[in-house]
């Protein structure tokens, strides 16, 4: 069948809440995913961020096979071997105490919003409770993480939303202490800023809001949905600073493409849900399970946070290199392999450009930034290439 039918028989279907690109994916191998004409294209978006390990992971996907065929749902009323072996790991990676199992990112954050609010509640504080988040922070879609979310594009259609939450400036650890009060439970933001723009939090603002969540008694919340998962060339991103949140949520690359994601807390925030509090009815199940377990196996046998170090400063010189030779682009932020370009104007005719004319994916991150989410096993050839291709579409677009 031909492509355009493919797309029109889409638009029949789905509900209209995204504008997709032309292009309809059939299969991926490595760095590269194909498309029904079988064009090759280099990938530098990963699914926005999920496929850290490329597409055809073999020894992945055996493991994932096996599973299926094992058994690949019981519900959270018994017990099963794969969801011990991912909980396990994953306390060992991220240095954490307790793990609950989702199925997605904002679910991860739902939960977390729920730990901060029980925890004002055990604590006695009566029922209005505040939360501090960030302003350009992204948490997701469902209603709670929504409320967090610090964009008014998107919370202006679905308000009211939940009561509470204070929106500070990140980066600016006087203005998350103007906006505390005594109500103010948690704090939650995003360790590098994502879809805000490639924004890293700097030392002194994350050490800040951590001694200011210890003196007042405030639980700090880490978003490391994005940037963790060894992308930031640490396994979390909140690992290279020295301090260490009380929750924090994970899931994009947790499963390469298996919707699995997870919230994990230490110290007082380990104990705060008492049975009867959350559930899930497939969150965690074995089949999700058994691949997030694999993938963090193959996270340690193939070294792979070392990896991302390397490759991420190999990308990082080739980007500088670009945004000298070009003024159209007028910063660039980011670590490891989550980077960002942010150029004069709109960026979406680049990434068109990009896609259409010199098969690359690229995603961008508000209308001015490209952002940079390749699988975590590219290789320096691979930075070259997409590079390579990359100019040509902005001076295309740009001149
Ligand atoms: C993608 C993302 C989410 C939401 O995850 P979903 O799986 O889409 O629900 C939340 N927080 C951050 C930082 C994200 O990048």
């Amino acid at each position: 069948m031909e492509k355009q039918q493919y797309i029109d028989r889409a638009e029949q279907v789905f509900y209209k809440v995204y504008n997709r690109f032309p292009v309809v994916f059939d299969y991926g191998e490595g760095v590269c995913l194909y498309d029904t004409d079988g064009k090759e294209y280099l990938d530098f978006g990963a699914g926005i961020a999920v496929m850290g390990l490329g597409y055809g992971c073999r020894e992945l996907n055996d493991a994932m096979k096996r599973q299926i065929d094992k058994l690949c749902h019981t519900s959270n009323l018994f017990y099963h071997v794969p969801a011990v072996e991912a909980g396990e790991k994953l306390l060992k990676a991220s240095e954490m105490e307790k793990v609950f199992f989702t199925n997605s990112g904002t679910e991860a954050v739902e939960g977390l919003l729920k730990i901060a609010k029980r925890y004002a509640h055990n604590k006695g504080m009566g029922t209005d409770y505040e939360i501090i988040a960030m302003k350009h922070s992204f948490h997701g879609r469902t209603l709670g993480a929504l409320s967090v979310t610090g964009n008014d594009h998107y919370q202006e259609p679905f308000e009211p939303l939940i009561p509470g939450i204070r929106f500070a400036d990140f980066n600016d650890l006087e203005s998350v202490k103007a906006v505390w009060s005594e109500k103010t439970c948690a704090v939650i933001l995003e360790t590098i800023q994502g879809e805000g723009g490639i924004y890293p939090a700097t030392e002194e603002f994350l050490t800040g809001v951590r001694a200011f969540c210890d003196e007042k008694d405030g639980l700090l919340l880490l978003d490391e949905i994005q940037c963790g998962m060894g992308r930031s060339g640490h396994m979390f991103a909140w690992q290279a600073y020295g301090v260490k949140p009380d929750g924090m949520s994970v899931a994009k690359a947790l499963g390469n493409g298996v919707p699995i994601g997870a919230f994990l807390v230490q110290g007082k925030a380990a104990t705060v849900l008492v049975p009867g509090d959350h559930g899930t009815t497939y969150g965690g199940n074995p089949f999700v399970c058994a691949a997030a377990s694999k993938v963090l196996d193959i996270f340690e046998k193939r070294n792979l946070v070392e990896h991302v170090q390397k490759v991420g400063d190999y990308l990082w010189k080739r980007l500088e290199e670009l945004a000298d030779r070009h003024d159209c682009i007028k910063a660039h932020r980011g670590k490891g392999l989550i980077q960002g370009l942010e150029f004069t104007g709109p960026v979406a005719p680049v990434v068109n450009h990009a896609l259409l004319e010199e098969r690359l994916v690229l995603i961008s991150a508000g209308s001015q930034i490209i952002r940079f989410v390749p699988p975590l096993v590219i290789e320096e050839k691979d930075v070259d290439e997409m590079v390579r291709r990359l100019e040509a579409a902005v001076r295309a677009v740009f001149g």
